[in-house]
């Protein structure tokens, strides 16, 4: 069965880059019918919190991600890391190493002064000696002392390191606790791993991660090391370029589905296709066709998406999520007539609201230069005849009003922007916004007039 992992260190909000990995993840499991699962690295104690915790569950709900079972925290698990620390020990693939502080940093002032790389130089490595007095020691790995230490990621391809590159590093603490690449290997051996898709900021760590692998007789998942997200510039990813937490996607307006074919397409592809469902991306996606190179943050793109998925979003979701961004239109027999006026013209949800807002709220007072523009010259005498027209026409569809704004551009031969640009002033107040005939539709005859007829007191005024 496959097996994949997100595995974050809950520092704070969840990153776009660690929610496009931990898809992918996630994707690669449900293809496969496989299981995700959640660890939470959170060791750190003085760095982890429980709110950065429910900030990433929360934003996992939010696009509709689940993982299998139950999340593990590492910060549990301390028992079950010394268990193999000491099994190391016993079995002499691991030592206790009593350098002290002043003399490894004397031993990097040589190695650099020599223009060497730095590391530990294995002294304690076959000690059968008298243990220093008053040094606590850390035990170190016994790492391969030739050849390479090689893997084939299943992006970047065949990666090897010489075996002089990775000294017998660190397991545990003087004061026991156990580091990083250690915990990071038992538990994805544990947790029966068979595909680790990650950042490739973590490509170095691998090596010794299969140090450990190999020396605790784990077999050694695949590996699939992801290029991470540029901003439109190619350089990285900062909170400068826009909204790096995923939460704040909602908070602008954004559906899930959007952001996450959004974030599938960022270093992966199929064909030319732009847009996929998540049923879609389940089927199609394989981490071997993920790309190379970084690929680049594009706001206008994500845009794009953001409004595709608006506009085929069914009403009841749509009035649904408006609620949230102050227009609540679910009990509104006009429910659909102003979604049907207005979904094409947000781009998120903030748009949409205030495009809906626009309509269902009369102008409190007109922008001074769109009513010069749109007031001038014999336009509240135009407003004024389509009033009377309008009290006569008992119109209440969008094609009868519609047909109202033509009988009084036929009667006095005038272009549609003769009546649409004050009658568009009047309703809004803005120079732009929905089809005038949905915009009456939704208003209704007597809104409509009120609010013409205010208008004109302020021409005439
Ligand atoms: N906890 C690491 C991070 O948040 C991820 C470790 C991994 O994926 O192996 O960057």
């Amino acid at each position: 069965m496959i097996r994949t992992r997100f595995a974050p260190s809950p520092t704070g909000y969840l990153h776009i880059g660690g929610l496009r990995t931990s898809l992918f993840s996630w994707l690669w499991a449900k293809k496969n019918q496989g299981e995700f699962l959640l660890r939470i690295e959170d060791t750190d104690l003085a760095r982890n919190s429980e709110e950065a915790v429910e900030a990433i569950l929360k934003a996992f709900d939010w696009v509709g991600m689940s993982y299998d079972g139950e999340a593990i925290f590492q910060s549990k698990r301390f028992d079950l890391y010394k268990k193999y620390i000491d099994q190391l020990l016993e079995e002499g693939k691991a030592y206790k190493c009593y350098m002290t502080k002043e003399e490894l940093d004397q031993l990097r002032e040589e190695q650099k002064a020599k223009g060497e790389r730095t590391r530990y130089d294995g002294r304690y490595r076959d000690f059968t000696g008298t243990p220093p007095e008053g040094v606590e020691p850390v035990v170190r790995i016994k790492a391969p002392q030739e050849g390479k230490i090689s893997f084939v990621d299943g992006i970047k391809g065949e990666f090897s390191v010489d075996a002089s590159e990775v000294d017998d590093f660190i397991i545990a603490r003087s004061d026991g606790t156990p580091t990083y690449n250690f915990v990071v290997a038992i538990d994805d051996a544990l947790m029966g791993l068979t595909d680790v898709i990650r950042g490739d900021d973590h490509l170095y760590n691998t090596p010794k991660q299969i140090v450990v692998y190999e020396a605790l007789g784990f077999s050694v998942p695949n590996f699939y090391h992801v290029a991470m997200i540029n901003n439109e510039q190619g350089r990285k990813l900062s909170k400068r370029d826009g909204a790096t937490d995923v939460m704040e996607y909602k908070a602008l307006g954004y559906l899930p589905e959007a952001l996450l074919n959004f974030l599938v397409r960022l270093g992966w592809s199929h064909g030319d296709q732009e847009i996929f469902s998540v049923e879609e991306m389940i089927e199609l996606f394989d981490p071997k066709d993920i790309n190379k190179s970084s690929s680049n943050y594009n706001l206008d793109k994500l845009l794009w998406l953001n409004a595709h998925y608006i506009k085929n979003k069914p009403h009841d979701d749509l009035a649904e999520l408006l609620v949230d961004f102050g227009v609540d239109i679910r009990d509104s027999d006009k429910r659909d007539l102003i979604l049907n006026a207005t979904k094409e013209r947000g781009k998120t949800l903030v748009e949409l609201a205030s495009q809906i807002n626009l309509i269902l709220n009369a102008p409190s007072e007109y922008n001074a230069k769109n009513a010069k523009k749109a007031f001038k010259g014999d336009a509240v005498e135009i407003l004024g005849e389509f009033v009377e027209m309008l009290k006569g026409a008992n119109a209440s569809t969008k094609e009868e009003y519609h047909a109202v704004i033509e009988s009084i551009v036929a009667k006095r031969e005038i272009g549609f922007g003769k009546i649409g640009q004050p009658l568009r002033v009047s309703l809004l107040g803005s120079m732009t916004g929905s089809g005038l005939d949905e915009i009456m539709a939704i208003l209704g005859t007597e809104e409509t007039i009120r609010r013409v007829e205010k208008a004109i007191e302020f021409i005439n005024a």
